[in-house]
This record gives structure tokens, C-alpha cells and sequence, in this order.
């Protein structure tokens, strides 16, 4: 009679899964393998008892890291100039992770008033349900800063430049107001569009000459790292010990954890992040110095612009900029033809996100996007510069621009 599963005598299920494999020890490509886990096995109780993700000197499960995870942040941790690096499913859940972990009821965060939108609705919700308040500061503005720095303030996060209008702050200016006035909060800053090559965030110069640097970033892997468009994945880049173990702690009860596929494509694609960096910051100035000159549009919001907002910060701590700039078009369009234009780009794509190898076209209205009351009069179009070739978009934009009249 033919054996029957979970017979004692069929060996071959146990066979396909205890198999002689041995992992290679002198295999050596150039992109890491995709290690899948969520047991690790453990060779005997000492070793399970003595090894430690915390600080990842060892493998414990598949959520505290496996090789590629590791392997990525450890690269990330190059690029961010940071010597730790947690990763998490989004760029979204990165910052959300970095509150939940810093601020307890009672506690206060400050938050730029330009910051990434979802940001402030995880404060206006979340947080503030759970007892931490948040005011929104002028990040153009270090006074308003100033004016927030209570004892309470736990966290302040920075933004630079500022979403979707671009403008750029003085960085250490605003770093130095909360080390003097509120020495007890964490500065974050979002660091999505410098990607670590814009900027170092951890060694910024002020006007003294003093080395001003945030505590930790969080950097939106989903952007220019993945390159793609296809992959959604955040991290949190620190310096200090301390700070990390806290974050470690946080990040892992609340279970967070990347596809072991997912953390392979970001490996694939970091390599060549600097040169598409760089061209698409090339492409994007020469949209931008094109823009500017049509007569549909009253200013081009672009930190390399020298009437944008915080050129002259943009200019002393930056060898770069991100493929992003914002038209701003002038009032005597409505919003419904503005979103005909967008309608009519062929190569532009209506869509979020950026940093990938198709150019984005999204329309925001200038006037309700602040709290705290916009200078921005026209509809605004943030434009996210791909790979496709200048003159191609140019045209694109031309034949728009024709078209709006
Ligand atoms: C996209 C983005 C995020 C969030 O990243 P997701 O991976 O989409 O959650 C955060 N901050 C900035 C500045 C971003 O552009």
C-alpha cells in the first residue's frame, strides 16, 4: 500500500526540508542575496540566549533584520552620514515611529508649517488623541520658532526644503534657537529631498561658524533610493547611541518590518541614486530657468531660483538639489484650467510621489495650502522631473503652456 502523508515511514517530507544545505560562506557578488526569514535557527539554547539584534552583531528573527536588511542599512547609514539605521515599511511610518517612540502625554512637537502634509494629520489626529499636542511654526521665520520653544516641546521637526513650495530655511539657524531654548527636544528632520547628497543634515555651518546637526533623519526610501516608483520602504538615520536603542525598542514592538524583496531592489537601485540625483537636479534647473521665462507663470518655485524662497540658505549648505520645482501660475487662471493643462501634458503623468524614471504633473491651490496664511496667489503645479530627455518635457510644457493661452 502506497504511503500516505504523515505516514512515520514517508521520509520525504522530512527530507525536502532537512536537506544538507549549507550556506555559502565565499560567495561574492555585487548585489547582496535576498535572505527570507522570519525563524533564524539557532545552533544550540547558549546561542539563542547570547545573541543580540539590538545591536545587530546577530540574527534572532526575520523582523529584528537578516543579511539584506542589515546589509541595507548599513549602506543607508553611509549615505545619511548617521551610524544607525532602522528601516520601515514606508517613508510615512518612518516619521510616525519616530513620534510614538519620542513623545508621551504631556509632551509637545513643533512642526514646520510646510511640512509633508500627512505629517501633520498623523498630529492633528493621532498624536493630539493621544495627548501630544503640535503647533506649526514659519520655517522662513526663526522667530516663530522661537516663540514655540516651551519646556514642554519635546520634538521639533525640520523640513528643507518645505513641501511642494520649496522653500529653503536656515537650517542651523533654527537648530541653534531649539539647543539654547529647549535643550530637551529631539530635532528630526525629514530629509526625503536631499537624499544624503543634497546636504549633511548631522554637520550643518552656521553663520558663527559653529557645527549645527539634527538628531536624527528620516529619509522616504519610496523617492529617489528606489528610483523605481515601485517600492515603498522609510528609514530613520541617528548618531547617538542612545537614541537608537530607544527607536529600536519602538520600531520593533510596534513589529515593523520590509519585504526581504523589497530591501534586495533598494540594494539594486542605490548604486546608481548619485548619478540619477544629479540629472534629474540637472534636468529640473533647466526646466526651471525654461519655466521662468514663460509668460503664464509668475514664479518658479525652486531653491536653486534666485527669487525662491531661502536661495541664499539653499545656496551655503547645498552642492545639489532634487529633480522637484513648483510652477506657480498666475491668479488670472482658474483651477479648472490649470487642471486642463495638466490633463494635456502627454509626458508628465498625474501622479504622487517622485524620484522615479516617469516626470509627475500635480496641481495644488496656492492659497488654502498653509495654515498659517500662503504668499502664494495662483494655482501651483509641482513638477517631479524623471529620466525621459529635457527637450522632450520642454516641449511637453510648451504645448501646455500654448494651449492655456
Ligand atoms: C513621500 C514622502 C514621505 C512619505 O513616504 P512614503 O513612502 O510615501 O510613505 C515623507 N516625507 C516626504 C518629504 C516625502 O516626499
Amino acid at each position: 500500500m502506497a504511503s500516505q502523508p504523515g505516514d512515520g515511514d514517508d521520509k520525504t517530507a522530512t527530507g525536502i526540508i532537512h536537506h544538507p544545505y549549507v550556506a555559502p560562506a565565499d560567495f561574492e557578488s555585487p548585489v547582496v542575496g535576498v535572505h527570507k526569514a522570519s525563524t533564524v535557527f539557532f545552533p544550540n539554547m547558549a546561542a539563542l540566549r547570547a545573541r543580540s539584534w539590538v545591536d545587530k552583531s546577530a540574527y534572532t528573527y526575520g523582523l529584528h533584520g537578516t543579511p539584506t536588511t542589515f546589509t541595507l542599512e548599513a549602506r543607508l547609514a553611509t549615505l545619511e552620514h548617521a551610524k544607525h539605521v532602522l528601516l520601515a515599511p514606508s517613508g510615512l511610518s518612518s516619521l510616525t515611529v519616530v513620534n510614538m517612540s519620542l513623545l508621551k502625554h504631556g509632551d509637545a512637537m513643533l512642526l514646520p508649517d510646510n511640512v509633508y502634509f500627512p505629517s501633520k494629520e498623523f498630529a492633528r489626529h493621532e498624536m493630539a488623541g493621544w495627548g501630544v499636542p503640535h503647533r506649526l511654526y514659519d520655517a522662513m521665520n526663526p522667530a516663530s520658532l522661537a516663540a514655540l520653544l516651551t519646556p514642554d516641546v519635546k520634538l521639533v521637526w525640520l523640513e528643507a526644503p518645505g513641501s511642494v513650495t520649496l522653500e529653503f530655511p536656515n537650517l542651523p539657524a533654527l537648530i541653534a534657537l531649539v539647543r539654547q531654548q529647549a535643550p530637551q527636544a529631539v530635532i528630526a528632520l525629514d530629509n526625503t529631498w536631499g537624499a544624503g547628497l543634497a546636504f549633511n543634515p548631522f554637520e550643518l555651518q552656521g553663520a558663527d561658524g559653529c557645527v549645527q546637526g539634527v538628531d536624527l533623519t528620516i529619509h522616504a526610501l519610496t523617492k529617489y533610493p528606489s528610483g523605481g516608483g515601485d517600492v515603498l520602504m522609510g528609514s530613520i538615520a541617528c548618531r547617538d547611541q542612545a537614541l537608537y536603542e530607544k527607536l529600536a525598542w519602538t520600531h520593533s514592538r510596534l513589529g515593523l518590518g520590509v519585504g526581504a524583496n523589497d530591501a534586495e531592489t533598494l540594494l539594486r537601485a542605490l548604486p546608481s541614486l548619485p548619478l540619477r540625483y544629479h540629472a534629474q537636479d540637472a534636468a529640473a534647473r533647466r526646466i526651471a530657468t525654461w519655466a521662468a521665462q514663460q509668460s503664464q507663470v509668475v514664479r518658479v518655485l525652486h531653491p536653486a531660483m534666485v527669487d525662491s524662497p531661502g536661495h541664499a540658505h539653499w545656496a551655503v549648505h547645498c552642492s545639489a538639489a532634487a529633480g522637484l520645482l513648483t510652477l506657480e501660475f498666475d491668479a488670472r487662471y482658474s483651477a479648472a484650467q490649470i487642471d486642463a493643462f495638466v490633463d494635456g501634458l502627454k509626458l508628465f503623468r498625474i501622479g504622487w510621489s517622485w524620484g522615479g524614471p516617469v516626470s509627475l504633473a500635480v496641481p495644488y491651490n496656492g492659497q488654502t495650502l498653509r495654515k498659517l496664511g500662503s504668499p502664494y496667489q495662483g494655482t501651483l503645479v509641482r513638477l517631479c522631473i524623471g529620466l525621459e530627455a529635457v527637450e522632450d518635457l520642454i516641449a511637453d510644457l510648451a504645448a501646455g503652456m500654448a494651449r492655456l493661452g
